[in-house]
Order: C-alpha cells, then sequence, then structure tokens
C-alpha cells in the first residue's frame, strides 16, 4: 500500500471524510464536486482507491499503470483540496477475495479508524460496474463490523440515467461553485484511455466530459440549482 502522501489526520478541522472508491478517477468523477465543497468549508478528505485499474491497459506493464496512476490522484486530489489518497492494489473482479486472501481486512479497518470519518462516500449497490458494486459490498461490511456511526452514502458512477426507483433518503450537494474544479481534476486522468489512438483518446476523452457535465447539469435542475451531485443515504 502507498501511504507516503497521507497527511496525519488534522484534529483541528471540522472533521474527516472518506471516500472509498474501485478505481482512481470514481472518486472525482461520482462525487468530486461534492468532496471539493467539504474540503473548502474546512473538512478533511482522504480517498481509499481499492485497485490500480490495470484492465484499462492490458499491455501496459502493471507498475507502469500504477506509478502513473498513483500520480494523477495525487495531482488531482490536489486540486479538489484533498489531504491525501492511498491505494489498496487489490485485483480487479476479485476485490473481496483479494482483500481476505492477503488479509488486507486489517489493513482497510486500521485505515479507517484512523480516519475517524465523519461521513463515507462509496459506490451505489446497483452500479453497473461489478467491481463498484463489490466496493459497496466491502464497505456495508466493514461499516458493520466496526460499528461506524458515520454517515454512509452512495454515488453513482455508471448510472447516469437511472430511472429504477431509490428508496433510500436523497442527498442533493449543490456543486455550482465546484463544478470547475471538478472538472479540472477530472482532466488530470488521461492514463485511463489509451493514448496509443489519438482518435479514441479526444473521442472518448470528450464523450466523457459532455456526459458529466449533463448529468450533473441534469441533477442540478431537478434540484433547483446550476450543478448538482446525489447520493444515497445507507446509514
Ligand atoms: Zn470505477
Amino acid at each position: 500500500m502507498d501511504k507516503d502522501n497521507v497527511d496525519t489526520v488534522n484534529t483541528k478541522s471540522k472533521g474527516s471524510i472518506l471516500v472509498i472508491c474501485a478505481h482512481s478517477d470514481d472518486q472525482i468523477i461520482g462525487p468530486g464536486g461534492t468532496i471539493a465543497k467539504y474540503a473548502k468549508e474546512g473538512y478533511d478528505v482522504y480517498t481509499i482507491i481499492l485497485s490500480f485499474g490495470e484492465f484499462v491497459q492490458p499491455h501496459v506493464k502493471r507498475e507502469i499503470i500504477s506509478k502513473t496512476r498513483i500520480k494523477e490522484s495525487q495531482k488531482a486530489d490536489k486540486i479538489i483540496g484533498g489531504k491525501g489518497v492511498v491505494f489498496m492494489g487489490l485485483k480487479e473482479n476479485k476485490f473481496e477475495k483479494d482483500l481476505h486472501e492477503r488479509g488486507l481486512e486489517k489493513n482497510f479497518k486500521n485505515l479507517i479508524r484512523k480516519y475517524k470519518p465523519v461521513k463515507i462516500f462509496t459506490h451505489a449497490p446497483d452500479d453497473a460496474l461489478n467491481d463498484h458494486r463489490a466496493t459497496y459490498r466491502m464497505v456495508l461490511k466493514t461499516y458493520k463490523e466496526m460499528n461506524l456511526r458515520a454517515d454512509l452514502y452512495t454515488f453513482d458512477v455508471w448510472h447516469l440515467f437511472n430511472l429504477k426507483k431509490r428508496y433510500r433518503p436523497k442527498f442533493v450537494v449543490d456543486t455550482t461553485d465546484t463544478f470547475k474544479i471538478k472538472m479540472k481534476a477530472l482532466r488530470v486522468f488521461k492514463s485511463q484511455i489509451d493514448l496509443s489512438t489519438f482518435y479514441n483518446y479526444l473521442v472518448l476523452n470528450n464523450f466523457l466530459f459532455i456526459l458529466i457535465n449533463i448529468r450533473d447539469l441534469l441533477k442540478g435542475i431537478s434540484n433547483n440549482t446550476k450543478y448538482a451531485e446525489v447520493f444515497h443515504k445507507v446509514r
């Protein structure tokens, strides 16, 4: 695990907020505007990223990807005003199994204990991606085992136009003032897209930005703000 860039918890802050996600750009795509807002308000925001996301570029060596991902997420974290990013390095599509087999449950719990979050943000249980759902299960299981009291919220990543009924209470954050910061942070993640074909890069990259813009704008419109991020409260 990479712990070098994590500051010690500042006891004079308003409290700490923890984002737990599967890949290195999920924390920006999902709650980016919200965590930037909390950071501005004086909260310490920490992020735990479960994998390095090697599957995007199977032909590039694991170490190279890991290094790039760490650098990118540290850069994005600085932009949003976060206090640090930790990578667990779990195998994709095998998060729970890998955590257990490598005996990392303790490390995961110790990290949460160290940060003492007042709020935790993680993936939604019905996200389209397998690893996002596994992240939710891991977080909920750990939350219960540790008897945590923090507010637990879920965010959508690949669930852009969700029509399903959600019975859980909604938590809407007006991100109008931090939407630009979110977009700036998102632009840091160049390695998620295969750079070997410039055309793909151009198309995919812009497509992602447009989608996120539309999504946050629509959420804003339906909540009487310009931009918004919407979460569901689990605990
Ligand atoms: Zn992801």
